[in-house]
């Protein structure tokens, strides 16, 4: 059986939880490109924005007729919080189980034997630890199992077995399964075929003219209920970091390079296992407003894990102390722009 584990409305969802007495209020997380106040899109908001049509992707300006003022935040994208929730999660659903394939930030493929029984102690364990609800889908393909959690969300937990999954899957316009994007959605319209169940009706010859051949193929055993499962690769990880929250506020510079000093050997744990070396060193501070800012330095040439980071982070420490008056609440390290070792770990 396979999983498929989706955290909802991810990015707002963490901005909810770290502002509780915003719970009714519409959140909506932005990307800004900074050429006016309102320029960007909205990149997710919670279930009030979406009852009034905010949607992902929605230019900002646009979305800020939709709602309020007084009802609605519109905040900026904080990467660093949203990638450690991501890998704490992540932490969460790899010790349940054993062939995990995170998806993207919020999504994981997990292939279980004993999926059906470990679906609810998974969704369980994520909302105890981490505070946020995730959707599960649990059905005997990957893409069932998709379409099971897109159905239940939000907190929601569908269990399909191999009758629900193929009514799930025959049963639904075509453009709504996951793999068929709208130019194929609307051209096996055009062939007749609204629903999936419909494409059996066209000749698979048709199709693989139509579409090419593995297109054309995969859509007519999607039709006849034949549906194959790959986890797929794991994609690679391309930065490492590690946030902690200081004992107390402060701008000390010496009680932030202490606390890094504590963070850090993990994350050089993480790239001494997987023999991997950095050209960049970002220090993350989380200010007392919340917002997050990073200062970073990027080397002429990659360096091993276990080198000497002390200057510099002293370095990016003292810069921003200078250019920022804010008490420091969180601070973090990150090393990024990878370069494999290979067996080589003894080269520099
Ligand atoms: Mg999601």
């Amino acid at each position: 059986m396979y999983l498929h584990i989706d955290m909802d409305y991810f990015f707002a969802q963490i901005e909810e939880k770290r502002r509780p007495m915003l719970k009714d209020k519409i959140i909506a997380v932005c990307v800004f490109s900074g050429r006016t106040e309102d320029s960007g899109v909205i990149s997710t908001v919670n279930y009030p924005g979406r009852a009034l049509g905010i949607k992902s992707g929605m230019p900002i300006a646009t979305a800020k007729k939709k709602a309020p003022p007084a009802d609605s935040i519109f905040l900026p994208v904080d990467r660093e919080a949203y990638t450690q929730a991501s890998m704490f999660i992540d932490g969460i659903i790899r010790k349940g189980c054993d062939k995990v394939v995170q998806a993207s930030i919020d999504e994981w493929h997990v292939e279980d034997s004993d999926a059906i029984q470990k679906a609810p102690k998974i969704k369980e364990e994520i909302e105890k630890k981490s505070g946020l609800t995730c959707s599960i889908g649990v059905a005997p393909s990957l893409l069932g199992a998709k379409m099971g959690a897109s159905k239940c969300k939000p907190d929601g937990l569908l269990i399909l077995d191999k009758e629900s999954e193929e009514k799930l899957i025959s049963g639904s316009d075509v453009e709504k399964v996951p793999g068929i994007g709208k130019k194929t959605g609307e051209a096996l319209r055009a062939l007749g075929a609204l629903k999936i169940q419909d494409i059996s009706k066209i000749d698979p010859g048709n199709l693989v003219e139509t579409f090419g051949r593995k297109t054309g193929s995969w859509l007519h055993e999607l039709s006849l209920g034949e549906y194959k499962s790959e986890l797929g690769e794991e994609k690679e990880q391309e930065e490492v970091s590690r946030i902690g929250t200081l004992k107390m506020k402060t701008r000390d510079s010496y009680i932030l390079l202490e606390k890094l000093s504590d963070l850090e050997p993990e994350a050089k744990e993480w790239l001494m296992e997987k023999k991997k070396s950095y050209k960049t060193l970002t220090i993350i501070f989380i200010t007392e407003d919340l917002r997050t800012h990073t200062k970073s330095t990027t080397f002429s040439h990659p360096l091993p894990w276990n080198s000497s980071t002390e200057a510099e982070k002293k370095k990016l420490i003292e810069e921003f102390l200078s250019e920022n008056p804010m008490m420091i609440r969180r601070i973090g390290i990150r090393f990024g722009n990878f370069l494999d070792l290979g067996g080589q770990t003894t080269l520099f």
